[in-house]
């Protein structure tokens, strides 16, 4: 049987107790605990010469007491020293009682595992564990590193490292217990060892094992373990798109008159960027299985006459396009452009949001049946039950990131019907690093704007600490008083967003009275759709000079005549986000200005992340860094990374894999597919079907 098969309750120690709350952690067989890797290591296998230890080791030494005091300092200790001939260190204890100190006589011999710090006046041990050493009898030293488990939900250390020798028993009786799944040619041409030797190697390091390299997740072992998972998640993707590529769609075929004629309308001419995706777009809907394709580009790079060209080849052929926005506002606004490019060419257009009631609601849903319109905008609202389309053939996804895989899944399902599924165009402005896109999207097809149009200017951007905020205030008056109009975004001042509201009133009483010659305008979330529309609608119009806002501003608005974003503790703020928020700002002719306000001190790490912002205005290289300084989960949003769950492998870490891995897979797939399954099942099993989304 294999241990992916054999329970934990199989081992001794686990009863009822241990095994639910080893379940509360994903343990549940043995196969599983084999898999939960040390974070770290401590190294027992060696007593130290005293002489030799250094400030930070954690050692164990051997030695007699010198002599044992107490001492009555700000805190009353018991001090020990020890010596071993080599040198001397002091080990302190705070609490022991009195049978303890008695004990703890000069000559006793004793051994002490601890971490060596500074004391006052020597070396120093605090609380280390210790044990009597009879000469007699001298102690052994453990034969490999200890591990050390990360333990949560009441699954102690002790019971880990106890059962730990347990499965490593299981696994080294034979081959059947956990199957080398990756064939040898490939072991060998890719230099990877066997996973059962690495599972042992991780649980059980030898001696002279490379402890920083362990420390760092870079050790071959650690490697070939996050090698196997990494390929699991690219095969099984691969699968899911290949299954995905069976899936039928109605082909629509090029259309040139139409979009020719909107090209013609509109003022400026394609980017080379934007002319290459369209082409790309328009091959995908030419095939007969949907076109799922990912199209990121940067703020302002112009992805809205993209997917306008795109909506125009799909009703050209016949079929409805329905485009979702991840906000009213941002609908509102798709809506107006889709209208003046589109409804001279003869193309109807609808409109549906969740705020829609009563027989404004019915109309719609009629038209949007019949085929009457052949565009239909809105919001998630279009993926409600009783949204029925006519003919379904593209669903354009603006702004993606802001919606959950699950939204997403829906409006695709929205328009499956017996094995028939519409075209998907997905949009973000978050540009996602290709280490990312590789393996979180490897279900996607990508296409990139890569660059802006012609004579956008970038905006200069300063940052100031809070203690400067006169000055921050004098440079708004300024603005405003030239015409221009600025934002202020007040950001996660804590996690709640109660809290986060009441900033920002905070900040719009302080600023109308600092202000007062200025028309000031607040939208946060506690503030009622329908007054945000208002105020936001007002900022555009004109007719507010100073828009203050939490990050609900973050997409989509799009006010050129804004020149100046101020953003309040920008330090706690992803870059990502940071450089969406400025791109509402540099939209115009005038030069425009970003201020990131810090509240001092700033870490280092905080100060090198916004100096890369002050630096840099190229999303992709921002995303990139901030990737490399946050990791996938924060740059992607856990709404889209929670499913992809990886136990040992870290997409930044393990980068230089990618590659091979990649490489891996696609012979997998052809060779081995019984492998290639295996493989799914060892490291997603019941997850497997997460990149389906
Ligand atoms: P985003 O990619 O952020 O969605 P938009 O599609 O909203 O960007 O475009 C931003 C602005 O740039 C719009 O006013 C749009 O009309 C304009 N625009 C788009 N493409 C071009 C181009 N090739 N040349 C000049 N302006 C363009
Ligand atoms: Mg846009």
């Amino acid at each position: 049987m294999s241990l992916a098969e054999q329970p934990v309750t199989l081992l001794k120690g686990v009863g009822a107790r241990n095994a639910q709350k080893l379940a509360r952690i994903s343990i549940e067989s043995v196969q599983d605990l084999l898999f939960h890797l040390p974070l770290r290591y401590q190294d027992r296998t060696r007593v130290q010469p005293i002489g030799a230890v250094r400030r930070g080791d954690q050692v164990v030494i051997e030695g007699e007491v010198d002599v044992a005091e107490i001492k009555y300092g700000r805190r009353r200790s018991l001090l020990v020293r020890l010596s071993d001939g080599t040198g001397g260190i002091i080990l302190r204890f705070f609490y022991f009682s009195n049978a303890q100190r008695q004990a703890l006589a000069r000559g006793v011999r004793l051994r002490c595992f601890g971490e060596v710090r500074n004391g006052p006046n020597s070396l120093e041990m605090v609380h280390p564990e210790y044990q009597r050493v009879d000469p007699d009898e001298p102690l052994q030293t453990e034969e490999a590193l200890t591990p050390i488990y990360p333990t949560t939900e009441g699954v102690h250390q002790l019971t880990l490292r106890g059962l730990m020798p347990q499965a490593l028993a299981l696994l080294e009786q034979g081959p059947s217990g956990l199957q080398e799944l990756l064939p040898d040619t490939l072991l060998q041409r890719f230099q990877l060892g066997s996973l059962v030797r690495a599972l042992v190697f991780l649980h059980r390091p030898p001696p002279d094992a490379d402890q920083q390299q362990l420390l760092a997740g870079t050790h071959p072992a650690q490697q070939r373990l996050a090698f196997e998972e990494l390929l699991a998640h690219q095969i099984s993707l691969r699968k899911l798109r290949s299954q995905h590529q069976r899936t039928h769609a109605t082909a629509l075929s090029l259309e040139s008159q139409l979009k020719q004629r909107l090209l013609s309308d509109i003022p400026f001419s394609l980017t080379s960027a934007q002319a290459r995706v369209i082409d790309e777009i328009g091959q995908d809907l030419t095939r007969s299985y949907p076109m799922q394709r990912l199209v990121q580009g940067d703020v302002g790079a112009g992805k809205t006459i993209v997917s306008a060209l795109a909506a125009i080849q799909a009703i050209a052929a016949g079929a409805q396009v329905a485009l979702m926005a991840p906000t009213e506002l941002l609908a509102e606004q798709h809506l107006s452009s889709f209208s003046q490019w589109l409804e001279p060419l003869g193309i109807n257009i609808a409109w549906l949001t969740g705020r829609m009631k009563g027989r404004a609601r019915s109309l719609a849903l009629e038209v949007i049946a019949s085929g009457e319109v052949q565009l239909i905008v809105g919001t998630h609202a279009l993926f409600q039950d009783d949204v029925v389309f006519n003919d379904l053939g593209l669903v354009i996804i603006d702004e993606q990131h802001r919606f959950g895989v699950h939204q997403r899944l829906a409006l695709r399902e929205k328009g499956r019907r017996q094995g028939h599924a519409p075209h998907q165009l997905i949009m973000t402005a978050t540009p996602i690093p290709r280490t990312l896109a590789m393996t979180a999207y490897a279900d996607l097809d990508l296409s990139v704007i890569d660059s802006l149009p012609p004579g956008r200017k970038p905006v200069t951007t300063a940052v100031i600490s809070d203690q400067r905020r006169d000055e921050v205030v004098e440079r708004v008056r300024a603005a405003c008083a030239e015409g221009r109009q600025a934002y202020w975004v007040c950001t996660l001042i804590e996690e709640s967003e109660a809290l986060q509201c009441q900033a920002a009133e905070e900040s719009a009483r302080m600023l109308s009275e600092a202000l007062p010659e200025l028309r000031v305008g607040l939208v946060h979330g506690r503030i009622k759709a329908e007054q945000k529309e208002q105020v936001m609608g007002a900022f555009k119009a004109g007719s507010l000079d100073l828009l203050i806002a939490t990050t609900v501003i973050e997409v989509g608005v799009d006010v050129p005549n804004a020149s100046l974003m101020i953003i309040e503790n920008a330090e706690r703020l992803g870059l990502a986000q940071l450089h969406q928020l400025r791109g509402r700002v540099g939209r115009g002719s005038a030069e425009s200005h970003c201020v990131l306000m810090y509240h001092a001190p700033l870490s280092l790490n905080a100060k090198s992340r916004l100096a890369i912002l002050r630096e840099s205005g190229d999303g992709f290289y921002i995303a990139q860094k901030d990737l490399e300084m946050r990791g996938p989960g924060e740059v992607l949003g856990t709404r889209q990374t929670g499913d992809m769950q990886l136990r040992i492998a870290d997409l930044v870490r393990d980068q230089k894999l990618l590659d091979d891995v990649r490489q891996v897979a696609e012979m997998i797939l052809r060779d081995h597919p019984v492998q290639a399954e295996q493989l799914i099942n060892r490291w997603l099993g019941q997850r497997a079907d997460y990149g389906r989304a």
